[in-house]
């Protein structure tokens, strides 16, 4: 059983705040190995489960926080960035189940820990064929475009539930709970840990009982910006379609497609606040 294992970094137990998640933070070198960690509980719960092979991405920020030497033996290791397909980079159809760690909320939502989708500082919201997707509903249907259902999402309370709204079956694990967007209520890492191996061997084990997400062509990305010089900027990509002032549609029959110009428009767009 071959597993892929996407681990991001605002849905760890503990993290609450930017010192956390930003490199130049003062709690991030702490935060990469509580990362790490729950990484390693994933992965412990997956081999128990019978996974043969494990791929970690690390997908946040750089995409160089998941510490190398820390993490579990039996698991390669994806880093840095940019990769072609981002936070799912190394995802193909050879895959038995994909499982996201760490994950938080779409941008909007309320008492959900550092709430964003891809880019905060750019995006205010992502909207693929008339439902506004996070990055656990946009990465899964990366997941479900090659066949593979995404078993197991951990983070906060907020996106467990965004993620049980998308994926029927889809196993949840909660290690904290929003408070607001800079505050909540954590378990004990070691407890997280705990629950989070137990859950991906659970979730592992009854292989089947979950659908792949996927998004139907044709496929339309409605992407809402921040303010209108991003827009203006992320316009210029062939193919896209200004349909507000802070707003831009990409029409295409290919999710990957789809999903590559919602990149492009985003670094383009994050080009206006160098
Ligand atoms: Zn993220």
């Amino acid at each position: 059983m071959k597993v892929y294992i996407s681990a991001d970094l605002e849905g760890i137990a503990g993290v609450t705040h930017a010192e956390h998640t930003m490199r130049d933070g003062k709690e991030h070198e702490r935060a990469r190995v509580l990362m790490t960690e729950e990484v390693n509980a994933a992965i412990s719960g997956a081999i128990e489960a019978g996974a043969t092979e494990i791929v970690v991405n690390d997908s946040h920020g750089t995409m160089r926080n998941i510490i190398p030497e820390r993490l579990h033996k039996d698991a390669y290791l994806i880093s840095g960035t940019p990769k072609p397909l981002s936070m799912m980079e190394g995802i193909d159809d050879s895959f038995d189940a994909a499982m996201f760690i760490g994950y938080h909320a779409a941008c909007g939502t309320q008492n959900a820990v550092l709430d964003h989708t891809y880019a905060g500082r750019v995006v205010s919201a992502a909207i693929i064929n008339g439902m506004e997707l996070g990055e656990t509903g946009i990465n899964a249907a990366v997941a479900g475009y090659f066949g593979v259902p995404v078993v197991m999402v951990s983070g906060d309370t907020a996106v467990a539930s965004q993620a049980r709204d998308l994926i029927p079956g889809v196993v949840t694990v909660v290690v904290k709970q929003g408070i607001g967007r800079y505050a909540a209520r954590s378990l004990h890492p070691e407890k997280a840990q705990a629950v989070i191996k137990e859950a991906a061997r659970k979730a592992l084990g009854s292989l089947g009982s979950v659908g792949c997400f996927r998004v139907r062509p044709p496929v339309c990305l409605e992407l809402h910006m921040n303010n209108t010089g991003m827009a203006d900027i992320a316009e210029l990509i062939p193919g896209v379609e200004r349909i507000a002032p802070r707003a831009i549609r990409f029409v295409s029959e290919d999710y990957l497609t789809v999903f590559k110009a919602m990149r492009a428009a985003i670094t383009l767009a994050g080009e206006t606040l160098q």
